[in-house]
C-alpha cells in the first residue's frame, strides 16, 4: 500500500466526470487499499478516487464504524434532510453548512464485483452523497450555504 498524494481544490480533475469501473482485477485493489491508507492518514471519514487524480467512479467512507468501498456507486433512494458542517480533503481548514438528505440508501459494487445496497443516515449519508458527488466533478462548496468559514 503507499499513500497518495491528495488533490487540492483548483486542479480540473476535481471536476470531471469519472468513469465507471469495467474491471475489477489488481489494479482496482491497488487503488482502493491506496484510498484507503491515505484517507486514514490524513484522517478524513471519506475519500473519492478523483481526489487522487483518477477518474474512476470509487470512493470510500468510514465514520467510525468500519470501511465502506463503494465502486460505481448509484444512490437508489433518499429522504429527509439535514443541515450541518462540512468539509473536504481538497479543501484543507475550509468548512461550511450543506444541506443533506437524512438517510440515503446507495447500490455499489465491492472490489471483486459483487453487487450490494447500504443505507446510511446522518454523517454516514452525508458522507456517501459528498463523495458521489466527487464523482461527477461537484464539490461541497457548490452547495454551501451562509459561507465558507476558515479554520485552522
Ligand atoms: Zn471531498
Amino acid at each position: 500500500m503507499a499513500i497518495r498524494n491528495i488533490v487540492k481544490e483548483g486542479d480540473p480533475v476535481l471536476r470531471k466526470t469519472c468513469r465507471s469501473v469495467l474491471n475489477f482485477d489488481d489494479k482496482l485493489a491497488q487503488l482502493l487499499d491506496d484510498m484507503k491508507e491515505t484517507m486514514y492518514k490524513a484522517e478524513g471519514v471519506g475519500l473519492a478516487a478523483p481526489q487522487v487524480g483518477m477518474l474512476k467512479r470509487v470512493c470510500i467512507v468510514d465514520v467510525g464504524d468500519g470501511l465502506i468501498e463503494l465502486v460505481n456507486p448509484v444512490i437508489l433512494e433518499q429522504s429527509g434532510s439535514q443541515t450541518g458542517g462540512e468539509g473536504c480533503l481538497s479543501s484543507p481548514g475550509e468548512y461550511g453548512n450543506v444541506t443533506r438528505p437524512m438517510e440515503v440508501t446507495v447500490r455499489a459494487q465491492d472490489r471483486f464485483g459483487n453487487t450490494f445496497t447500504v443505507t446510511g443516515t446522518e454523517l454516514k449519508a452525508r458522507a456517501f452523497c459528498h463523495e458521489i458527488d466527487h464523482l461527477n466533478g461537484i464539490l461541497f462548496k457548490d452547495k454551501v450555504e451562509g459561507g465558507i468559514r476558515i479554520e485552522k
